[in-house]
């Protein structure tokens, strides 16, 4: 029962009691935490929780959303004999149906990656699908991917036995009551305003499901999701059907189905989806249903019955339409909100919140005891999003496309159609003109390869070579051998300025930025364990001004992270200068004689080094040319005012015929970084891995006056003996396959890691991925040269050298010359 008598006063206050807000409240709870309490508008599982499916399929995208997918299925199968509440727990098993090669592909990478995490699977033949599940039609199948741990559960017993575990650990409930506001002091939360009163509090945990978008524009914070339809239909009653037959998913036909009570439940992930509540989610929403659009949806209930043709002639005994919220790249949205401290969220679960609110609820209630994240979960992180991603016409648009990307090809380098074209560079139309394709990262429009003249800039998507390898190639070549533009106008910029810059960025950066005006440093920010939050440039620009530069989408992450360590006693502004400045990369051995042919800057090496920065004049116009690279080559980015952007943009072209200049796209970008072995955030590192393990040891600097953030707990580190986890190269001994990422790597037969990074490398002849090799009693450089390495991908094992120094250009001639 809940309580009636609202405290003015908690540790930690939650808001919302679907299974996110229970599953949060009660690890919380078993934490330690001894004075919870949740606060929901109306009834504890009224919001989406109630109506859901349950299925608990445990093969996921990336290594953190699969391991929270684990323990939820381990969770709901103990919950009832903690608590006495049952959660309908069935482990069934669950089948995959792949009806074409390319999805059998897909499926086998998968399967493959989930298993180094320790979920259980095998492919089976359509003629094994059809045991497990008779009345299935398997014809058109041309594999079946069985995972006999994967189960289902009812989700509003899951989230009453979580309530109830949360309330025997001592957590207070109270239901009709709504969080109208969150209460701060300064950027601090303190607490909440509810209709029944006042509640202050050390933490605020924000899990309201649909109604995200609405409570985060009161609490200041985007959280960008939007309500859309949800649809199942439950038969009438089907002989032989019984709680024991498998889920089965059914991409091709975008449809999953299971046991409901000697009925099938049909469950549907249409292509194009419809939002709902678009002007507000009805104020008295308590287990409620949405009138299904029947003319809508026929075609694909017509096209889900055919995979078990019984349907076809059984009726229907319900045909259920519920909300479910889904976000702009279709991951949650969890963890610590960017710019306040002591406010957590944990919403926006895109139709898997059952599946993954066990596990959701133990990272965020370990996040908040810790203050850090227990894993990486940078994809589902809430520091990810950028403002314009909280527009509602965005959000509303690209969720007709979300709901059913779920169902479709998980194509490498797949692009989002919808809601596009937000931000464009003012090079825009020019780049078209060139032959762009872009590809969208975080609102900006950018180019990822340059079509020959007669070919459409296109994707056409595959899992081997793509449409654009030959245009890859051309544009790797020439930023290896001539001279490649970049447009990279998409990369944060931030200024901070004041008496105490330098101070605040020699503590949050692992490099020493107390260096001379003009000087670029290469650094990365830690959290307290060590892991890399941040991997960027720091420019002085003055004694008492910096340039911060780094990838679009870590913007929010990075901004959040300095301002939240400006200590108040500090004259330190913090200032995002993005749109301020387009950015042109020229990179290659000809970047210094084209730039010398269009500016009277002097270029020559001993006047302007590697890491250094020039104000320079191209025509009438300004720019700041940093002379660095993520290429391996000798290059120049220049930073120039937007409104000179084209002018310069017009010059460089025009001289640059004379030097071989090409347009080069992101992938090039990519696949020159990972030849050159030079890491990317999120991608090759992040809060998890240290400093040291992604061998980037090389930025700190150990003995600055004060340290950095981090600092510590790397040195305990170094002391504690050789890493047991080491970021390292690969190249693939054969020249054709093309890696994507998260592939098993084998060190002499055993698994010791997976892949992250990978591109072709044209220079090197082969692909290559960069991975981290793991080993308990240590990762030297005697135990990764003295394995023989291989790399897994769909059944298929390729050998591979392994590196621990980048194989291409190791000594860094080519960038310093
Ligand atoms: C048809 C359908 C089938 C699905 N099937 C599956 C499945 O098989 N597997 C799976 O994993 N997921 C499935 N889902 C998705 C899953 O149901 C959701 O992801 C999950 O329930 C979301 O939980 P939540 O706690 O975030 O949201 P909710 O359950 O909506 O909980 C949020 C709560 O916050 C409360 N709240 C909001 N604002 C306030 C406020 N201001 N003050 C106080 N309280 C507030 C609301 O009343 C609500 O109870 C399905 C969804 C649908 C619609």
């Amino acid at each position: 029962m809940a309580t009636n008598d609202l405290p003015n006063q908690a540790r930690a206050v939650i808001v919302g009691g679907g299974v996110i807000g229970c599953s949060t409240a009660y690890h919380l709870a078993k934490l330690g935490w001894d004075d919870v309490v949740l606060v929901e508008r109306k009834q504890i599982g009224s919001g989406t929780t109630w109506h859901a499916a349950g299925l608990i399929t445990t093969l996921r995208d990336t290594e953190a959303q699969t391991r929270l997918a684990q323990y939820s299925l381990k969770l709901y199968s103990d919950l009832e004999a903690e608590t006495g509440q049952a959660t309908g727990f069935i482990n069934c098993g669950s089948v995959q149906m792949a009806m074409s090669d390319d999805k059998a592909e897909e499926m086998r990478r998968g399967c493959a990656m989930a298993r180094t995490f320790g979920v259980e699977n095998q492919e089976i033949s359509p003629a094994e699908v059809k045991e497990l599940f008779p009345l299935a039609y398997v014809d058109d199948l041309v594999a079946g991917f069985y995972f006999p741990d994967d189960g289902r559960v009812n989700p509003a017993d899951v989230a009453q036995a979580l309530a109830k575990g949360a309330r025997q650990r001592g957590v207070k409930i109270f239901e009709d009551t709504a969080v109208t506001d969150v209460l701060y002091e300064n950027n601090r939360a303190v607490g909440v305003r509810t209709d029944k009163g006042e509640i202050t509090a050390e933490v605020v945990v924000l899990c309201p499901g649909m109604w995200g978008r609405e409570v985060g524009l009161t609490a200041g914070v985007d959280v960008p999701l939007q309500a859309a339809e949800h649809y199942y239909l439950i038969s009438e009653p089907i002989e032989g059907v019984h709680n024991q037959l498998p889920i089965l998913r059914d991409p091709g036909r975008g449809t999953y189905a299971r046991e409901e009570a000697g009925k099938i439940m049909l469950g549907f992930f249409e292509p194009v989806a419809a939002p709902w509540g678009v002007d507000g989610i009805p104020k008295n929403f308590c287990f409620d249903e949405i009138q299904p659009d029947w003319e809508r949806m026929e075609p694909h209930i017509e096209l889900g019955m055919q995979r078990l043709p019984i349907l076809l002639e059984t009726g229907i005994r319900q045909f259920f339409c519920g909300p479910e919220s889904f976000t702009p790249d279709h991951n949650y949205l969890m963890g610590r909100a960017p710019f306040k401290e002591n406010l957590f969220v944990a919403c926006g679960f895109n139709s898997l919140g059952i599946l993954s609110g066990g596990g959701a609820g133990s990272i965020m209630a370990q996040w908040i005891t810790d203050g850090v994240q227990p894993m990486d979960i940078w994809d589902v992180d809430i520091r990810r999003i950028q403002p314009c991603q909280n527009n509602k016409s965005f959000i509303v648009d690209r969720t007709v496309e979300s709901l059913g990307i779920a169902y479709q090809m998980h194509w490498p380098n797949r692009q989002w159609e919808t809601a596009r074209n937000v931000k464009q560079s003012v090079l825009h139309d020019r780049l078209a003109a060139a032959g762009a394709c872009f590809g969208e990262s975080m609102g900006w429009e950018r180019p990822n390869w340059y079509a020959t003249p007669g070919q459409k800039p296109e994707y056409e998507y595959d899992f081997g070579r793509q449409n654009w390898f030959e245009n890859n190639r051309e544009e790797h070549l020439v930023v290896r051998n001539a001279v490649g533009v970049f447009e990279q106008s998409s990369f944060a910029k931030l200024l901070v300025q004041g008496p105490d810059a330098e101070r605040v960025l020699n503590r949050v950066a692992t490099a020493d930025v107390s260096v001379p005006v003009g000087k670029v440093v290469y650094t990365q920010f830690l959290n307290v364990r060590g892991g890399v939050e941040a991997d960027l440039t720091i420019t002085r620009l003055a004694d008492d001004r910096y340039l911060v530069v780094t990838a679009a989408f870590t913007q929010t992450h990075v901004t959040a992270w300095i301002s939240e360590n400006i200590p108040t006693d500090a004259f330190c502004i913090l200032t995002d200068v993005t749109g301020a400045y387009a950015m042109l990369n020229v990179q290659g051995p000809n970047s210094r004689a084209l730039l010398s042919a269009i500016s009277s800057a002097d270029f020559a090496n001993e006047s302007f080094r590697f890491g250094t920065m020039r104000n320079i004049e191209i025509g009438y116009q300004n720019a700041m040319a940093v002379r660095i690279s993520y290429t391996g080559e000798l290059g120049y980015e220049l930073y120039i005012p937007t409104e000179m952007a084209l002018p310069v943009y017009d010059q460089l072209i025009s001289a640059g015929e004379e030097f071989g200049l090409k347009h080069c796209g992101y992938h090039t970008l990519n696949t020159l970084r990972i030849e050159k072995a030079y890491r990317e955030w999120a991608h090759d590192m992040g809060p998890l891995e240290t400093l040291l393990e992604a061998g980037l040891g090389f930025t700190a600097s150990w003995d600055k006056p004060g340290g950095f953030i981090g600092r510590e707990a790397l040195l305990e580190q170094k002391d504690a003996g050789p890493l047991k986890s080491r970021l390292v190269q690969f190249l693939l001994d054969d020249a054709e396959p093309v890696l994507t990422h998260n592939e098993p790597i084998l060190r002499d037969g055993q698994r010791v890691g997976y892949t992250l990074s990978s591109g072709y490398a044209h220079t090197l002849g082969g692909c290559a991925a960069m991975g981290y090799v793991n080993c308990d009693s240590g990762v030297t450089a005697e135990f990764i040269n003295s394995g023989q390495y291989e790399i897994e991908q769909a059944n298929r094992i390729y050998s591979a050298k392994a590196s621990l120094k980048p194989l291409y250009d190791p000594t860094s001639e080519r960038t310093r010359s």
